[in-house]
């Protein structure tokens, strides 16, 4: 018998001109670096801080600055409503628009959207600020405000790459959503995701995310975060809170009966005792495997800066592997339980213990939540106490993971390496962005999260910046980025 094979190879090949040099675009972006501090510097003047309902308006306004940026480029903007917020009080309260936007619209181009916030952390001096957080400060090379990293100083970068490319071509189409509520858990733009699946995301190829920094003072892309599982345990042994002198020692103690159950969760190595929580875990493949002997950590300076006596694992691909690609388990306090200064001989009446896993490809939140619940009615009845118990799982939100040999990937390396002549880290963060994991499953694009904060930013904290060296290499970087990706 004779099989006959016939491959087919299509070639394609171009009379267009070849792109625009990136030394070009790279000098473009150097001459206009003043401009682009400049810009920072009125993004960061905005104070808008989500979590607090007084500066709302401000949320609105920087969305609308940012609006008016995107006009600028020539691109389309549409502010989605997302509705309003209802409070504790009853009351509601409007809710920042979404920015949903496109710049160019070329069919034979490819198209990526930009994911980024523009709101922030609240932040003021007498946090231990050393300058005025809203006020952009540059000392020594670093740019000094709040959101600077994260993440208005990303989302402006990723612009401003735009506008350079712009000044020759654009080589890809490109397209932003860009919220306002971030910090507090994006309000409702889960929905919006879903509710535009059909529409804005119909001819988006690759979703990447600016809201990410760097493991060390090497560029990295992050291919993969953790998912997350918060539960509450609630034990109750009495209707009010009992004196310890009339009732200790006669009855069963809900605070005693907790700490059993959290004691029964993991050991002092970290490993969780939870029967078949490790089952699903994906197996470790050679390919990953390589990837964290490359990464680059210090240790002993991790240790000193948090002053940590030592970690439960000392080689720096267990660490990295312990952090991002296994489960841990978490216990975060107990509500009811006398925790004031001084001695109070109260017992608890009824107590709740906080705890949460972090949940690795490919742990369904379900099974996990039956694992989680299962243990503990088991150890509970072991225990043989009257009291009532209730296990709830308050939120749960699945891991993400991309493959590092996607178009999307390969095109970001190739950038990286163009820009600062090494090979960039691909990393995985053991934290949790919910929305990730949302835009995989919703859309089923290609995600990859490209950030250029550094890794001592200090996002969230008192004097959080980003250095002038991030903020302008990291524009040739999305710069670079775009233009390798028009080749794929
Ligand atoms: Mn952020
Ligand atoms: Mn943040």
């Amino acid at each position: 018998m004779i099989t006959l094979i016939f491959l087919l190879t299509f070639t394609t090949t171009t009379d267009e001109a070849s792109p625009v040099p990136a030394h070009q675009i790279f000098q473009y972006i150097d001459e206009h670096q003043h401009e682009y501090v400049q810009r920072l510097r009125e993004w960061v003047a905005i104070e808008s801080d989500s979590s607090d309902l007084l500066k709302r308006q401000d949320v609105i306004k920087m969305m609308h600055l940012a609006e008016e940026r995107i006009k600028q480029l020539g691109g389309t903007v549409e502010l989605a409503e997302l509705g309003v917020q209802e409070l504790h009080n009853g009351s509601t309260v409007r809710l920042p628009p979404v920015i949903l936007a496109g710049l160019e619209k070329d069919p034979e181009k490819p198209t990526v959207c930009f994911y980024g916030h523009l709101d922030v952390q609240p932040a003021t001096l007498e946090d231990g600020w050393s300058t005025e957080p809203y006020n952009l400060t540059e000392i020594n090379g670093s740019l000094y405000g709040r959101g600077t990293s994260d993440d208005k100083g990303q989302i402006l970068a990723v612009l401003n790459a735009v506008e350079a490319l712009q000044q020759y071509e654009l080589p890809v189409n490109v397209k932003f959503l860009l919220e306002g509520m971030e910090e507090v858990g994006s309000t409702g733009l889960f929905k919006l995701v879903e509710e535009r699946n059909s529409t804005f995301f119909s001819d988006v190829n690759y979703i990447v995310v600016t809201d990410s920094s760097w493991v060390s003072n090497k560029p990295s892309i992050t291919y993969g975060t953790r998912g997350n599982s918060y539960f509450f345990i609630e034990i109750e042994c009495a209707k009010k809170d009992l004196h310890s002198g009339a009732f200790g020692g006669i009855i069963p103690e809900a605070t005693s009966d907790l700490i059993f159950l959290l004691s029964t969760l993991v050991d002092s190595s970290g490993h969780i005792l939870i029967p078949g929580i490790y089952d699903a875990v994906a197996p470790l493949m050679e390919k990953e495997k390589k990837l964290y002997e490359k990464i680059e950590l210090d240790f002993e300076k991790k240790k000193a800066i948090f002053g940590i006596r030592n970690f439960t694992y000392n080689t720096k691909e267990e660490f990295l592997m312990r952090k991002s690609r296994y489960p841990s388990l978490s216990i975060h306090g107990i509500q009811g339980a006398f925790s004031a200064a001084g001695t109070k001989t109260v017992i608890p009446a009824r107590v709740i213990g906080k705890f949460s896993i972090r949940l690795v490809p490919n742990m369904e939140p379900s099974v996990v939540i039956k694992q989680v619940t299962d243990h503990l009615n088991k150890k509970f009845a072991e225990r043989n106490s009257p009291n009532s118990i209730g296990i709830t799982c308050m939120f749960a939100s699945k891991p993400w993971l991309s493959d590092t040999d996607e178009p999307l990937f390969l095109a970001g390396r190739k950038a990286i390496e163009k820009v600062f002549h090494t090979e960039a880290d691909l990393t995985r963060i053991g934290g949790t962005i919910p929305i990730v994991s949302h835009f995989q499953e919703v859309t089923g694009k290609s995600i990859m999260l490209l950030g250029i904060g550094g890794p001592d930013d200090a996002p969230h904290g008192q004097n959080e910046k980003i250095n002038r060296y991030n903020f302008i290499e990291g524009t040739k970087l999305y710069a670079a980025f775009l233009q390798e990706l028009a080749s794929f």
